[in-house]
């Protein structure tokens, strides 16, 4: 879908896939509801308002459980309002894509996590649409609904009042609610020991797309710097882009501080974590003060969603080595062994690429 695979030459692609232009980005108008300032629904609004498509598949929200994704098929511009906000865990988001079709639409958008939209690439022939939209957010781990209700009663007292979460590229877990003021936890000060190993299973511990290669265009915010991170892919990606016109403020990305560092402590405490979640080797009157510098003095903007790409590959081949050594060489994509070469991982002879 983008004529080529990605350039190992070109500044950036080895980490984040194809891509034709990188963004910082934000809607002038924010949308109520929206996750960041909303990009996302955005773009999908565009398209059903210029009649670029007639459907578009996304999810919506569980009613009785604001947090469960549920897959929803949109044909009108202002129900996607509904759609708006980041929710935790899994749901068959493609099991609409037949009935879209016997439903006689030819012309479709689809906004997904990388899972949802690799496999949607792989079906994409055989569907036959006349137009498919892709605009893909990242994802660096999910979990079940349940196992999240489970994190953020850990983390709040009343977790029935969190109408909002995110995991900031400041190292802040921001937490918003109806009636009172936000909190913003460094992530230094979660309460990670006390979730299960497991808790986000092994196919997220193992993936490598985090930044949803595979879209036309990817919405997200990690290499944002605080506002949202564009990444057009291909054409179809800047026609989705220039729908927003003028609504959108668009600047070049901003990269700070070294990755290095960081990332060879994420493979040391993950390596020690022997399969479970990789936590820090710190005395608790320590983690404030470190909590407090990592913002100012950690990688940022593009450095820190380098560095998040490259915990991701080190994650998967050290999960893999763990759990499932046989299927290492047929699970990690050539891309993935130079992204974790600085570390001192390479791949054995066994686990080689015949
Ligand atoms: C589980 C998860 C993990 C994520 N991790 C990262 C990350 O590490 N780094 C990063 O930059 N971005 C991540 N994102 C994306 C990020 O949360 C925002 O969705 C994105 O930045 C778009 O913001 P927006 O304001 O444009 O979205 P909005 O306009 O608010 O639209 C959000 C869209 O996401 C869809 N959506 C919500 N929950 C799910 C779900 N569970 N499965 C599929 N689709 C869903 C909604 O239906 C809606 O279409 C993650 C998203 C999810 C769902």
């Amino acid at each position: 879908m983008h004529g080529r695979t990605r350039d190992a030459d070109r500044a950036d692609e080895p980490h984040f896939g194809v891509f034709q232009a990188m963004y910082r980005a934000s809607l002038k108008r924010p949308s109520d509801g929206a996750q960041w300032t909303g990009i996302t629904t955005r773009l999908a609004e565009r398209l059903m308002e210029t009649g670029a498509v007639q459907a578009v598949l996304t999810m919506t929200a569980d009613p009785n459980d604001r947090w469960r994704p549920v897959p929803v098929l949109i044909t009108k511009a202002s129900d996607l309002a509904k759609c708006r906000g980041m929710r935790m865990g899994y749901a068959p988001l493609l099991q609409l894509l037949e009935p879209a079709r016997d439903q006689g639409i030819k012309r479709l958008a689809v906004i997904g996590i990388p899972c949802q939209v690799y496999a949607l690439r792989a079906l994409e022939a055989e569907l036959g649409f006349e137009k498919l939209y892709v605009i893909g957010t990242p994802c660096s781990d999910n979990t079940t609904t349940e196992n999240f209700h489970e994190f953020l009663a850990l983390i709040d007292p009343t977790p029935e009042r969190v109408t909002y979460l995110e995991f900031r590229a400041d190292y802040h877990v921001e937490v918003r609610y109806a009636d009172a003021p936000k909190r913003e936890i460094p992530f230094l000060m979660l309460p990670l020991s006390k979730l299960r190993a497991d808790f986000f299973p092994l196919t997220c511990r193992t993936c490598v797309d985090y930044t949803n290669t595979l879209a036309d265009i990817t919405v997200g915010y990690m290499g944002g710097q605080g506002e949202q991170w564009l990444l057009v892919r291909n054409q179809r990606g800047a026609e989705l882009l220039g729908l927003l016109g003028n609504e959108v403020t668009l600047h070049s990305p901003g990269s700070a501080g070294k990755r290095a560092g960081p990332v060879k402590g994420f493979l040391k405490n993950t390596e020690r974590a022997a399969g479970g979640l990789p936590l820090r080797n710190m005395p608790n009157w320590l983690r404030p003060i470190v909590g407090w510098l990592m913002p100012r003095m950690g990688p940022r903007g593009l450095e820190f969603a380098r560095a998040r790409v490259e915990m991701k590959a080190i994650e998967t081949v050290l999960h893999l080595r763990r759990n499932e050594p046989r299927r290492l060489k047929s699970m990690v994509p050539d891309h993935i062994w130079p992204l974790v070469k600085p570390y001192g991982l390479s791949p054995t002879s066994k686990e080689e690429k015949l």
